[in-house]
């Protein structure tokens, strides 16, 4: 099945041409035909798959039969957070460059002046982040009747996010007669419940998750004691010949002290994490996308959705404390089938975490050494795992209970539970309370698979039970 079999315009199929696409990946051939009908959608995808043009596209040409008037957005699309909005608002760019339609990029962290000017003008289409598109309606600045098409995007992640009461308050205000399309990762009992609650009869669609890691990412393992972490990813990233890469830190904090020390060190990096005013992270992600930027030190702020072809190294300067996030972060390199490199330094107290991702990803990553550096002996086994919690419950149970009064001796060190990294403050402000799902349902079977070029991380794996929070970059 070709584009031109979707039944889009010959303006779209020009679009098309023009971004290079050869055939419609799965999503867009499951997902543009229906929502070119007008029927709503729960399509259980992710990025990397092509959604975003599966609802695009057909929205550009739903859209095209008529023309927005002052402050009456005729199509909202909701997205997770800035970085993801602004994608999309690129993607609309580009795929309706041959049409008329004008949209507004709502975001928050930025000035409001240009985005009410978009909105007075006229604009089709609404991207925006929940927070400030509420900002806006509560300002007066809009008027929803005319709204035909309402897209929730990454639904998962906005629950992650704390976000839905806010989608629940938006959705109460747009007309009962649209079309919802409502697009997630994974379909959770809650993200069920909304789309009942949000969908008239529904098209259910699902595709299946790429592979867990894109086959064109080498990836490579570096164990290095705690405190030689700085110096042996110095001589690491030397020795790499990086074109242009993106170091993941669990904390801002570090971050911070990293990129402050590469660039002492004479690399030309940057930080991005979720402290820094909007402007600065729009402006060092297209620093990075131009190729102006060698290496953008950054938090799980960069980890999700972003698509940067040129990003030749991913490094873990930290292990994730979240395994999902190991996949994640490294679907930020090997774009559009292009070789990539993902390196990560591993300490003998990550051992458990580099457990957790080994088995969730089943993947044998080899070591590598760097020279003149003795590698640690580190533990990653389910035995490790256990000997970890048992650790933790005897120092719990213990009578010193701070854990700082306990005197690190070599093996309790080793086995030294990560204390606070998750706790740190939310990227944005209404990440601070992130409520946590309750459970997950299988998505539908899938029928086909995702062309390699397109891998990019699977849905957050189910756990059980999962008590500890989501840290935010
Ligand atoms: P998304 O899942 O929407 O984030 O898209 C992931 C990547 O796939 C983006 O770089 C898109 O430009 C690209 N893409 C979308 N549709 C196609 C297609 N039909 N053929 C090739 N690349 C595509």
């Amino acid at each position: 099945m070709s584009f031109a079999d979707l039944g889009l315009s010959d303006e779209l199929l020009l679009a098309i041409k023009d971004s290079a696409y050869v055939e419609p990946t799965p999503i867009q051939k499951k997902a543009i035909p229906y929502v070119l009908m007008g029927r709503d959608m729960l399509a259980c995808a992710q990025t990397g798959t092509g959604k975003t043009a599966s609802f695009v596209l057909p929205m550009i040409d739903i859209l095209a039969q008529s023309q927005a008037k002052a402050r009456m957005p005729r199509a909202i699309i909701l997205e997770p957070t800035r970085e993801l909005a602004s994608q999309v608002s690129e993607s609309f760019e580009r795929y309706g460059k041959h049409h008329r339609l004008l949209k507004a990029l709502l975001i928050g962290g930025i000035s409001l002046t240009p985005q009410e000017k978009q909105i007075e003008r006229g604009a089709d289409v609404l991207i925006a982040t929940p927070g400030r598109f509420l900002d806006c309606y509560e300002r007066g600045l809009l008027l929803l009747h005319d709204v035909k098409i309402f897209v929730i995007d990454e639904a998962d992640r906005m629950l992650d996010m704390g976000f839905i009461p806010d989608v629940e308050r938006i959705v109460k205000r747009l007309p009962k007669t649209r079309q919802t399309l409502l697009f997630s990762a994974t379909i959770l009992p809650e993200i069920r419940r909304l789309a009942d609650a949000f969908l008239n009869d529904p098209k259910e669609i699902s595709v299946s998750p790429p592979t867990m890691t894109a086959e064109t990412v080498e990836q490579f393992l570096i164990g290095v004691e705690e405190g030689e972490k700085d110096a042996a990813f110095a001589q690491l990233i030397k020795k790499e010949g990086v074109q242009s890469a993106i170091i993941f830190c669990n904390r801002k904090k570090r971050v911070d002290e990293l990129a402050r020390l590469l660039k002492k060190k004479g690399f030309d990096t940057a930080p991005l994490h979720g402290d820094m005013s909007q402007p600065k992270r729009m402006e060092t992600l297209d620093m990075l996308r131009d190729g102006n930027l060698v290496f953008l030190v950054a938090s799980d702020v960069a980890a999700r959705g972003l698509d940067i072809p040129k990003v030749s190294h991913i490094f873990n300067y930290d292990v994730p404390v979240n395994p999902e996030d190991y996949i994640h972060r490294i679907g930020r390199t090997g774009r559009a089938g292009r070789p990539g490199r993902a390196l990560m330094l591993v300490t003998p107290e990550d051992g458990e975490q580099l457990g957790e991702i080994l088995r969730m990803t089943g993947e044998k990553i080899p070591w590598m050494p760097l020279e003149g550096r003795v590698a640690p002996e580190i533990d990653s086994s389910e035995q490790a795992k256990s000997k970890h919690r048992r650790q933790r419950g005897r120092k719990r149970a213990g009578p010193l209970h701070n854990k700082a009064k306990v005197a690190p001796s070599k093996k309790s060190k080793r086995e030294r539970p990560k204390k606070s990294k998750s706790k740190e403050p939310a990227q944005e402000q209404r990440e601070a309370a992130p409520t946590k799902p309750q459970g997950h349902t299988k998505p539908e079977e899938p029928d086909w698979e995702v062309p390699a070029f397109l891998a990019d991380p699977p849905p957050p794996v189910p756990r059980a039970r999962d008590t500890r929070r989501r840290k935010k970059g």
